[in-house]
């Protein structure tokens, strides 16, 4: 048997949490188009019956470091590198760009296999610009594979699951086959709830946002969860309400509806708004909040 952690490396956007959950076959790590959809380290456990692979998913790298919500990301993200058996770097186009020098300097440090994963392949017009690119790019990196895919259509990933076993170590399941994820339910319920909030509101809004479920409890088959968005101003509140409560309440419906899947059982949700200035530039509010490392 094969057993062995994957961390899934690269900037925001390009499609980690999307391929995590299509090698999985589960949605455990929220997408969106958002910056800083994931803010948290993700196991994701595949179990094969060639062994099992732990997908650890990351915030991409963030390029600011002032806040102290930017600052937990990238420990977040950068402690990814160390105690994992292969990397799994994920780039959206055949070009690196200036932040990717900073996944090439850790790689570098790393001494680990890497595996290229140039996603959205989809949506490349020009396959032409594929070859060149693999060229220049093992120039930069002695890569161990390089493999374009689609994390969204799902092209191309038996290819990559066949090459990450490849380079796993020997050993025993190091979780229970039927696991996967090592998360909590509560813990996915209120990233749950984040998303349809990143998905149905503006710009504006996303950074100030954090959900902290206050209440989880199942009676009788059915899961009563009670849910607080924690924003920084007033008029954010009211947008996260919207007109007549609107947004919130299809952001509740959307979310129960998720729940229910992933629970597999009948769900009553009630969702609150409350203000709490500054949380997201405190050290103390985020450690309060499960923002720890
Ligand atoms: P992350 O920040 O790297 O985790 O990125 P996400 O997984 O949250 O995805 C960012 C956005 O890219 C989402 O809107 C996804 O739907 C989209 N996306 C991810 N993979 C693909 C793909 O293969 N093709 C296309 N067209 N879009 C994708
Ligand atoms: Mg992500």
């Amino acid at each position: 048997m094969k057993s062995g952690y994957v961390a899934i490396v690269g900037r925001p956007n390009v499609g980690k949490s999307t391929l995590l959950n299509h090698l999985l076959g589960q949605k455990i790590s929220i997408t969106s188009r958002r910056p800083q959809t994931t803010r948290h380290r993700i196991h994701g456990i595949k179990t094969t019956s060639e062994g099992q692979a732990i997908f650890v998913d990351t915030p991409g790298i963030h390029a600011n470091e002032k806040r102290a919500m930017n600052r937990y990301l990238n420990r977040a993200a950068g402690t990814a590198f160390s105690d994992v058996d292969v990397i799994l770097w994920v780039i959206d186009k055949p070009e690196f760009h200036a932040e990717d020098e900073l996944v090439l300097r850790r790689i570098r440090q790393a001494n680990l296999p890497v595996i290229l994963a140039i996603n959205k392949i989809d949506r490349m017009e020009d396959k032409e610009i594929l070859l060149p690119f693999l060229q220049a790019a093992e120039d930069e990196f002695s890569f161990a594979a390089m493999i374009p895919l689609s994390a969204l259509r799902g092209l191309n990933l038996e290819e990559l699951e066949t090459t990450l076993f490849q380079y796993l170590p020997e050993g025993d399941l190091i979780f229970p086959e039927d696991q996967v994820t090592d998360r909590s339910m509560r813990f996915m319920a209120s990233e749950i709830i984040r998303e349809k909030l990143l998905r149905s509101l503006g710009q504006e809004v996303p950074h100030a946002l954090t959900v902290e479920i206050e209440e989880y409890k199942v009676e009788d088959g059915l899961t009563r969860i009670r849910a607080l968005i924690l924003v920084e101003r007033s008029g954010q509140k009211a947008i996260v309400i919207g007109k007549g409560g609107e947004v919130l309440k299809k952001v509740g419906e959307r979310s129960r509806l998720d729940l229910e899947k992933l629970i597999e059982g009948k769900v009553f949700l009630q969702l609150w708004v409350k203000v709490k200035e500054g949380w997201s530039d405190d050290e103390r509010a985020l450690r309060s909040l499960g923002y720890t490392d």
